[in-house]
């Protein structure tokens, strides 16, 4: 053997400590009004406001206009916890970061200095791609971005945009050039209160109900020419890269589901009796906690991979796909097992494990589906 470095799978003293402020915020601020954000479909505003404050979110944002300065392995070590308590409310509180990131990889300096310190102050911003007749075709939107004078004029239907109801900015992903595929796509920062911008009401959904998204209709809205991020055809390659910083973030809310899955699950098993023995003594049900013990760890290690290669500077399109798939697959099989452990107590909606399938489901649909995901890694497998 030879004296190289050892591998490392701990977080430094810096990251242990954010990642147990995260897992005690969600104890305290979180888990108690989970099931009520849930049956009211409200957006977490007073929670949004205290994460910010508390610095558990914006945290890849750089410090100079008032983010955290962190990586992707603090970001997935504070997802986690904060999902283990509601997958729903961590979604409505973190989906800032997708414009953020956009935002920092393409940004000029003056558009970082316009929009980051305002999402930074606790403005909401909405990731506006998917379209009622493209959502895995990102390459057939068909929002048009048509030149006129020095800016553009955009036309067009957006679809199932989180947390679009509280934005007051947009980033949306429109055709400059229709003819051309996805070399045609740019992207466009949009405020709310341009003319002929209009949000819909909130979308009727099976889970993650804090989490609120609507529609967002575009009828001849003038952005000027300052408001493209990144350059002209650019934004499908910049849909991507920002796919490679979100999926291990959404991977990471799968791990924080699939931990509660086993937590709620060993809790139960081992204080319901039947045949005179706790549940958990029952192979069939043992096994199956066991499995989810073995999935949690597969989902975390994967997770922890694809954020630690975006912080080396690695390529991670690959490792982002296969924890964002395996991660949320495991999260959907690990709470319809939760809610078979719990019989039919796992059914009623006095116990949380009924809102843990409900949530799940959708890890596996957006951000890209898990079939989506797959074929990303035979594309990226015989690149
Ligand atoms: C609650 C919620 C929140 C969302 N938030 C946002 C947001 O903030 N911003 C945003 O832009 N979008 C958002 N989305 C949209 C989401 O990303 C899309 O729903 C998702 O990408 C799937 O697109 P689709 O719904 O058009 O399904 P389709 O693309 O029509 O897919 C339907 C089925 O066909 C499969 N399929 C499609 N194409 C292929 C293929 N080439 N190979 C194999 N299988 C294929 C899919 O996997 C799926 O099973 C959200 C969706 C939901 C439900």
């Amino acid at each position: 053997m030879g004296g190289g470095r050892l591998m490392e799978f701990d977080l430094t003293v810096e990251q242990r400590l954010l990642r147990d402020m995260a897992r005690d915020f969600a104890k305290r601020e979180i888990e108690p009004v989970a099931s009520q954000h849930d049956r009211e479909e409200k957006f977490p505003r007073r929670i949004f406001e205290r994460a910010r404050e508390q610095g558990l979110i914006n945290l890849t944002l750089p410090e100079e206009y008032g983010g955290g300065g962190l990586g992707a392995v603090d970001v997935v070590a504070v997802t986690e916890r904060l999902a283990r308590a509601c997958v729903g409310i961590t979604a409505a509180v973190s989906l800032n970061g997708l414009v953020a990131e956009a935002l920092v990889l393409a940004g000029t300096e003056e558009q970082k200095r316009r929009y980051l310190p305002r999402i930074a102050a606790g403005e909401l911003a909405g990731y506006a791609v998917t379209e009622p007749a493209a959502g895995s075709d990102v390459a057939g939107l068909q929002t048009t971005a048509r030149r006129q004078g020095r800016g553009f004029v955009l036309n067009g239907t957006k679809t199932w945009i989180s947390n679009a109801t509280e934005a007051s900015l947009f980033l949306v992903f429109a055709k400059t050039d229709p003819e051309a595929g996805h070399k045609g796509l740019s992207a466009f920062v949009v405020e709310r209160d341009a003319p002929g911008l209009e949000v819909g009401p909130k979308l009727g959904k099976m889970g993650q109900k804090a989490a609120p998204a609507a529609e967002v209709f575009l009828a001849d809205v003038h952005v000027p020419a300052e408001a493209m991020l990144g350059q002209e055809g650019q934004g499908f390659r910049l849909a991507m890269q920002v796919f490679d910083r979100s999926r291990p973030m959404v991977a990471a809310m799968a791990v924080g589901l699939i931990q509660r899955c086993l937590d709620e699950s060993l809790a139960y098993s081992q204080t319901r009796a039947s045949m005179g023995l706790p549940i958990i003594l029952h192979q069939a049900v043992g096994h199956k906690i066991a499995e989810m013990s073995i999935r949690l760890e597969a989902a975390r290690l994967l997770t922890y991979q694809a954020a630690w290669l975006l912080d080396a500077g690695k390529r991670n399109t690959l490792q982002a796909s296969a924890a964002k798939a395996f991660a949320a697959d495991s999260a959907m099989w690990a709470a319809t097992e939760a809610v078979q452990v719990f019989g039919g107590m796992g059914y009623s909606t006095e116990y949380p494990v009924e809102k843990l399938l409900r949530d799940a489901k959708l890890l596996q649909i957006y951000e890209g589906t898990s079939e989506i995901q797959r074929s990303i890694i035979v594309k990226e497998l015989v690149r």
